[in-house]
């Protein structure tokens, strides 16, 4: 592995913008308050952005508000929507070496990453939505009796939207891009560790042509940001992606105050399994992608691998030397798959969870110790012999530690796969079509990824069944989220 104690890169870019976007201005917190955001390397600050809080909500629901009811947003052609969301993914696409540093210095997952993966990805989502834009239309509906019925698909009005930070632009793009394309507003909060690439691309967005008031971005913590939009009267919809736990407090304040509606993406702890007639050496590899990628802080990752017992052995032993390849290190420089986890409370977890590994008596095959001294970089670990009763088989570890855990039957490995309080996605590895479908269909999950795993393509839904959340993005799904039904009825024959 990479020596994470080196000397940490400068990172090839500047923060610019540290305030809140609101109305289409950059300002201060009305508290003047700013808080650290730190770089996960070194644990060092970045920079102090503007806190948002109640008040700073209130003043970006009303600018939403007032864009969304005087326009000119909603009552733009579709057309015209389309067109500067697509001028927003183009100025994106060309100021993507720098989000891509920004997102990389902020939240720590390899350069390669950002900027060959995850900007393309925020670029053809938003070219994929700005496709939706003048494609949304209701229906003529044969009602019986004599009258004329016609469904209008119509926006929202004010969505707010709660993000996370570990794909900060990603959950940006699957969120704004949808709501935007089917005319709402937006007050956005990003994630306390993660508040500068969002306020970037917003900024990149009104040069596009955005109006102000469309998209405003508060900076700020959960409790008292977050807990303000959820709780708002005057926004209408509200979208979360986060914890189980925050998911559940941000319905209950939906629910509390004016009864919006709320779409989740909450956690997970989704099954890998590899069948009996898997080649092995390709069985790990996708493994080991499944959940290390990210540093293993995604809510899908595929942090159950149960293996058959036909290739178990061969699997661990492999998956461990797998695992003891991985190259960790500064996420800046080239080849390395894996920086640091996001911030000391994610670390201490991750190192805590290991821990009860341990004192389970799953076998530790590799790793279970932080890297050098400095960041929150955690070695690659790898347990077998993982039982499903074990707090590591149960709950979402959100770090580097692949599960590995043994099965000798499908009927077996479903029940077991299933046995779980979460339902976003699993991972399915055969050669038998007969299996694959066997699997997919009896899994329930969100997602299956047949032979394949984290494929996120801008059309293809993403959701959970169970606590998984409510509600799917991307794809078509998503538009439902950010549109509402009327019914226009009208008589044949009028007085
Ligand atoms: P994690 O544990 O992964 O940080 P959280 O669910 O705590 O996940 O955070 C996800 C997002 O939810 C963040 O933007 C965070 O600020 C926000 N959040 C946390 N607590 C609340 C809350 N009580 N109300 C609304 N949003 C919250």
């Amino acid at each position: 592995t990479a020596a994470a104690t080196e000397e940490p890169i400068v990172p090839p870019v500047q923060v610019n913008y540290t305030q809140l976007l609101i109305d289409g201005q950059f300002v201060d917190s009305a508290s003047g308050k700013t808080f650290p955001t730190f770089d996960p390397r070194t644990g060092e600050v970045i920079a102090n952005v503007a806190e948002g809080e109640t008040e700073d909500v209130n003043r970006a629901v009303s600018a939403a508000r007032k864009a969304f009811d005087e326009g000119p947003w909603p009552k733009m052609t579709a057309y015209e929507r389309s067109r500067i969301l697509l001028r927003c993914a183009d100025l994106v696409e060309k100021h993507s070496d720098e989000l891509a540093a920004l997102e990389t210095w902020n939240c720590g997952k390899p350069y390669e990453q950002s900027a060959k993966a995850e900007l393309p990805m925020f670029v053809r989502l938003f070219h994929y939505y700005a496709g939706w834009a003048d494609k949304i239309h209701g229906l003529t509906v044969p009602a019986d009796g004599p009258y004329h019925v016609q469904t209008l698909h119509e926006p929202i009005g004010v969505a707010g939207q709660i993000i996370p930070w570990n794909f900060p632009l990603i959950m940006f793009a699957w969120k704004v891009g949808p709501a935007l394309a089917c005319g709402n507003t937006i007050v956005l909060k990003t994630a306390e560790q993660t508040p500068l690439t969002a306020l970037y691309v917003a900024k990149l967005f009104q040069e596009a042509g955005l109006p102000p008031g469309v998209l405003n971005i508060i900076s700020g913590f959960g409790p008292t940001a977050g807990a303000a939009i959820a709780s708002h009267m005057d926004v209408d919809k509200v979208a979360f992606r986060g914890s189980t736990d925050t998911g559940k407090i941000v319905l209950e304040l939906a629910a509390k105050s004016n009864l919006k509606p709320v779409t989740l993406e909450l956690g997970g702890k989704s099954p890998f399994i590899v069948c009996e007639d898997a080649d092995v050496d390709k069985a790990v590899e996708l493994a080991h992608f499944a959940l290390f990628f990210n540093q293993g802080q995604c809510c899908c990752a595929g942090s159950r691998t149960y293996v058959h017992e036909r290739v178990y052995d061969e699997f661990i032993e492999k998956a461990k030397a797998r695992a003891m390849r991985r190259v960790v290190g500064d996420p800046f420089k080239k080849g390395v798959e894996q920086g640091p986890q996001i911030d000391p409370e994610q670390f201490d977890k991750v190192l805590r969870y290991i821990r009860y590994g341990i004192e389970s008596n799953a076998t530790l095959e590799c790793g279970g110790e932080r890297l050098g001294s400095k960041g929150f970089y955690v070695q690659p670990t790898v347990f077998s012999n993982v039982q499903d009763d074990m707090l590591i088989a149960k709950d979402e570890i959100f770090g580097p530690v692949q599960t590995i855990l043994k099965f000798n039957d499908l009927d077996d490995v479903i029940k077991r796969a299933n046995t779980t309080r979460y339902g976003l996605a699993a991972g399915v590895f055969t050669k038998n079509l007969n299996t694959a479908n066997t699997l997919s269909r009896a899994l329930r999950a969100g997602t299956v990824w047949v032979n394949c795993f984290d494929v996120f393509d801008a059309a293809i839904p993403f959701g959970g069944y169970k606590m998984s959340g409510i509600g799917r993005e991307k794809g078509i799904y998503s538009l439902n989220n950010y549109l509402q039904v009327k019914g226009i009825v009208t008589p044949l024959k009028n007085p």
